[in-house]
């Protein structure tokens, strides 16, 4: 996708404060911050919405799933964080590439329907 915000980003082509990367994903803080730890994990691969997810997109959700915990200990979550993915138009989704937010830090975070 040339016109992704997210694919750029994943291709390097527009900068971003990195928090992991490997050959299927990346996690991203999050440009507008949230909460105190706010970050993004997404495939590189250009999938939409969680709507869109198939099939052979099991293995890279899943290690999304899988990477999410450990971020999130890493970023200063140490006592749970919560994780959003906002899809499509009822879901005040914005950018159209698929990822699930994190966010945490010290204090609980109430309610968080901002949008
Ligand atoms: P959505 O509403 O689609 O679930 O969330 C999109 C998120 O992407 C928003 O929280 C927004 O702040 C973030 N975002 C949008 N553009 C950029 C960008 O260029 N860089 C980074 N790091 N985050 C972005
Ligand atoms: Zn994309």
């Amino acid at each position: 996708m040339t016109d992704c915000i997210f694919c750029k980003i994943a291709a390097g082509e527009i900068p971003s404060r990195k928090v992991y990367e490997d050959e299927d994903i990346l996690a991203f803080h999050d440009i507008k911050p949230a909460a105190p730890v706010h970050f993004l994990i997404i495939p590189k691969k250009h999938i939409p919405t969680l709507a869109d997810v198939a099939e052979n997109d099991i293995p890279v959700m899943g290690k999304i799933m899988a990477v999410a915990g450990k971020l999130a200990k890493q970023e200063g979550c140490h006592d749970g964080f919560r994780t959003i993915v906002n899809t499509g138009r009822v879901g005040c989704q914005e950018v159209y590439h698929v990822h699930i937010h994190i966010l945490g830090g010290d204090k609980p975070l109430g309610l968080m329907l901002g949008k």
